[in-house]
């Protein structure tokens, strides 16, 4: 089974006034087949973990790991790190002009296997997994993010999900922005890739919204740049009643 471990992670990013500290000590093992939410207020560094993750040249690892069934994914280029089954959803969040979402696909899944997909069941799969996001067919001959709406490029995330069957996923905030029926085909989505490939996913989320539609097996409350409290998904219940008031008034 895999198993994803951050030790111990500090992290800094360059801003214009010098160096910030913003991930003090994070510790945190994902095994495969679980789904782990990361809560906490803004600013706490949720996303500053999720760019690390991803290899965003922005975030420097000042000490600390991250391994991907022991090996150190902090060292690895972005493009290893997808080879190696790290989903980054942030990979490409830019427009890539004259690519579509149908060759940008094909190219994703060829760079992370090795070799290219069987062309006729390729197409199948990109078009039942379209059809089971409800996304119009026409959506694949578009250019990669030109245009899309906040909906639009969350399924695009999940369609990349879908097919490229990561090993693991960090999914930051991927319930912004969405109305109550595309938050449920997405999380519909989201559940039946964990289901059907044994997913372990790192749930970033503000809000509590999507933990009814994404049940986690594990919650952390993130307060200053570290995990300050874990439980259940009854902890993602309490602080949906609570609020996070208490955490903040606990680091102040
Ligand atoms: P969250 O996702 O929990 O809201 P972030 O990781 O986005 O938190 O941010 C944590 C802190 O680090 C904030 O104070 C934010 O302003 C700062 N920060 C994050 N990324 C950058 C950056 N690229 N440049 C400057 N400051 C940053
Ligand atoms: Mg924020
Ligand atoms: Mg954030």
């Amino acid at each position: 089974m895999s198993t994803l471990e951050i030790k111990d992670l500090h992290v800094s990013v360059e801003t214009d006034q010098g160096t910030k500290q913003i991930l003090r000590g994070v510790d945190l093992t994902i095994n495969q087949g679980e789904t782990h939410a990361i809560m906490g207020p803004n600013g706490s560094g949720k996303s500053t973990l999720a760019y690390t993750i991803a290899g965003h040249p922005k975030y420097t690892v000042e000490s600390g790991s991250i391994l991907l069934d022991g090996e150190e994914v902090t060292d690895m280029s972005v493009d290893e790190r997808a080879r190696a089954g790290l989903f980054l959803a942030m990979q490409y969040p830019v427009e890539i002009p004259g690519v579509t979402v149908q060759n940008f696909l094909r190219t994703a899944k060829t760079a992370i296997d090795g070799e290219a997909p069987a062309i006729r069941s390729w197409i199948k799969d990109v078009r039942s997994s379209m059809e089971q996001l409800r996304m119009d067919p026409a959506f694949a001959e578009r250019n990669v993010n030109e245009g899309f709406s906040g909906g639009e490029k969350k399924r695009h995330e999940i369609l990349q999900l879908e097919l490229l069957k990561p090993k693991f996923a960090v999914l930051d905030e991927t319930d912004s922005g969405l109305d109550v029926d595309a938050l449920k085909i997405v999380s519909e989505g989201v559940n039946r890739v964990k289901q059907d490939t044994g997913l372990g996913l790192l749930l970033i989320t503000h809000y509590t919204r999507i933990l009814r539609y994404i049940r986690p097996d594990f919650v952390h409350v993130f307060v200053a740049g570290k995990v300050a409290e874990q439980g259940g998904p009854e902890l993602a219940d309490r602080l949906e009643d609570e609020g996070y008031d208490r955490f903040l008034g606990a680091s102040a």
